[in-house]
C-alpha cells in the first residue's frame, strides 16, 4: 500500500493537519518539484512519506533494515498525540439511509491502561486523555441540537475506566432523562459496577441488551492474553445483570490465541452454559445468551506481533468444537469465516509489497471482500502469484524477534523492549496490573514527556 501513497499522517492528525496544508501551500506556492515537496513533508514530526525509506530484504523475503533514503529523512517517524483531546465534531453529516451506528457518537476517552497484549488499539492510542464531564455534557447537548439523533453513544476503549463515569451516567440521566433518547455504553468491564452504571441510564434506554468482551475464557488464556478474570467476579455480573432486568447478553471471545489448547475453546462453551443457566434461573426461559467469537490475528506493535496466525484448519477445527458444543443448547454463536480472517491477516502484516498484490487482486475482481456472497480468495491467491510472493510467508510465519518487522520503522511512543517483556510475561502465564495502578515506563512518557505538562492529571492518565 505504501508503494501508492505519497503521505501519512501517523497518529493523532487533529495536531498535524494545519501543519502539513501549511507546509503543503508554500511548496505549491514556491512550485518546488514533488519530490522537494515530499521531502518537506517528511521534516514534519508525525508525518511519513513511504518512498524516502529504502527497505533492504534478505534472500528470504524477510526485512534485514529500513532506511531513509535521503540524509534528512528522519530514521523513525514518531506518532503525533493531542495532550488535551480537541474540541469534539458536534455539526456532523447526517446520513439519509441507515447505517451502522447510525447516532451521535461521542469520544469520552482516548487510549486504554489495561494492557491486554492483542490489543492493536489499545497500544497505538497510549496515552489515556479523558473529556470532563462538562464538556462531553455540552457535546451531546450541540450534537443533538444539531443532527436531531435520538441515541447518543459515549465511546472509548474501556468506558467504565473513565475516571468520572459515574458522575457522567448521573449527569447524562439527570440533564436528559426527559426527552427520552437512547443511550449506548459500550466497552464495559466486567464488574458489578458495570451493571450500576447500566442501571443509572436505564430510564433512558428501555430495552436493549447488555455486552461484556471475556475475551478468553480459561483462567490459563486469560492470563496469557493479560485479561485476568475472578470466575466468582463474573458469575456475580451476571447475576445482577439478569436480576436488574436485562434479558439479553452478548459475549466476546476470540479463538486462535498464542498458545491456545481444544481445552480452552471448551471452556468459552462451558462459560456460555454457565452464564446461559444462571440467566434462566433468574429470569426464565427469556433469557437470551450470543457467543461472539472472533479469529485472533497478530496485530502489529503488540505483545504479539511475532507470533504466527493459527493455520484455517486449527481455526476451523476450533469453530466446529464451538457449533458442536452450542447445538441445541439455546446459545446464539456467531463467528468469522476463516478464510476472511486469512484476507486480514495479509493486510494487517503485510509490507509494502503487499501494495502491488492488492492492487492486482483488484484487477482481477477482488472487490467487497467482505460481502458473504463474494468468493475472492482465487483472486487473491492469484495475485499473490503475479506478485511472486509468497501468501503463507505473511500470515503463519513465527517472526524471530531480532527480525525487522515492516512497520519498525513507525514508533507509537511503546518501545519494543515493553513488548518484549510483554510477551515474556505471557509466556510464562504471568499478569501486567492495570498500569494507572503501576507504570511500567512503556516509552510514552519518555517520548512525549514534554506534552505531559500542559494536561492536567485528570486528563492525561500517565503519572
Ligand atoms: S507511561 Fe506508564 S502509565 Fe503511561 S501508558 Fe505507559 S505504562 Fe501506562
Amino acid at each position: 500500500m505504501a508503494d501508492f501513497i505519497d503521505a501519512f499522517v501517523i497518529g493523532e492528525a487533529e495536531e498535524v493537519a494545519l501543519e502539513l496544508l501549511g507546509s503543503f501551500e508554500e511548496c505549491k506556492r514556491s512550485k518546488v518539484s514533488k519530490q522537494e515537496t515530499l521531502l518537506k513533508l517528511s521534516q514534519i514530526p508525525g508525518v511519513y512519506v513511504p518512498s524516502l525509506y529504502d527497505i533492504i530484504y534478505a534472500q528470504g523475503g524477510s526485512i534485514t533494515r529500513i532506511i531513509p533514503a535521503m540524509q534528512d529523512v528522519p530514521p523513525f517517524v514518531i506518532k503525533r498525540i493531542v495532550p488535551i483531546l480537541p474540541p469534539h465534531p458536534t455539526h456532523l453529516i447526517v446520513p439519509n439511509i441507515e447505517t451502522v451506528h447510525d447516532r451521535l457518537s461521542i469520544e469520552i476517552m482516548r487510549g486504554c491502561t489495561r494492557g491486554c497484549r492483542f490489543c492493536h488499539a489499545g497500544i497505538v492510542n497510549r496515552p489515556v486523555r479523558q473529556r470532563p464531564v462538562s464538556e462531553i455534557l455540552q457535546i451531546i447537548e450541540d450534537g443533538l441540537a444539531s443532527t436531531g439523533y435520538e441515541e447518543i453513544g459515549l465511546l472509548s476503549l474501556s468506558s467504565s475506566d473513565h475516571t468520572q463515569i459515574l458522575e457522567l451516567t448521573r449527569a447524562v440521566y439527570e440533564k436528559f432523562h426527559d426527552r427520552r433518547i437512547f443511550v449506548s455504553l459500550p466497552s464495559l468491564r466486567i464488574a458489578s459496577f458495570s451493571v450500576e452504571l447500566m442501571d443509572e441510564l436505564r430510564d433512558l434506554r428501555p430495552g436493549g441488551g447488555f455486552t461484556l468482551a471475556p475475551e478468553a475464557a480459561s483462567p490459563r488464556m486469560q492470563a496469557i492474553i493479560n485479561k485476568p478474570l475472578d470466575n466468582t467476579v463474573i458469575e456475580e455480573t451476571v447475576r445482577m445483570i439478569f436480576e436488574h432486568g436485562w434479558l439479553s447478553l452478548k459475549l466476546y471471545y476470540m479463538i486462535g490465541l498464542p498458545g491456545e489448547t481444544l481445552e480452552d475453546v471448551q471452556a468459552i462453551v462451558d462459560a456460555g452454559k454457565r452464564v446461559l443457566a444462571i440467566g434462566r434461573q433468574i429470569r426464565g426461559n427469556r433469557v437470551r445468551v450470543h457467543l461472539s467469537v472472533g479469529n485472533f490475528i497478530p496485530k502489529p506493535h503488540t505483545p504479539f506481533q511475532w507470533y504466527p496466525l493459527n493455520s484455517m484448519d486449527e481455526l476451523q477445527t476450533k469453530l466446529d468444537l464451538l457449533k458442536t458444543g452450542v447445538y441445541r443448547t439455546g446459545i446464539k454463536l456467531s463467528y468469522n469465516i476463516p478464510e476472511t480472517t486469512l484476507l486480514e491477516a495479509w493486510l494487517s502484516r503485510g509490507d509494502r509489497r503487499l501494495g502491488r498484490v492488492i492492487h492486482r487482486a483488484w484487477q482481477l475482481g477482488a472487490k467487497f471482500d467482505a460481502w458473504g456472497e463474494n468468493d475472492n480468495m482465487p483472486f487473491w491467491r492469484q495475485a499473490f502469484t503475479d506478485c511472486g510472493l509468497d501468501p503463507d510467508f505473511y500470515a503463519y510465519r513465527q517472526r524471530a524477534v531480532e527480525e525487522t518487522l515492516p512497520w519498525d520503522h513507525i514508533h507509537t511512543g511503546v518501545t519494543k523492549k515493553h513488548l518484549l517483556r510483554e510477551l515474556e510475561f505471557s509466556q510464562a502465564g504471568k499478569t501486567s496490573p492495570d498500569c494507572r495502578q503501576q507504570c511500567y515506563a512503556c516509552g510514552i512518557l519518555n517520548t512525549f514527556g514534554d506534552k505531559r505538562p500542559v494536561s492536567p492529571l485528570v486528563y492525561w492518565g500517565c503519572p
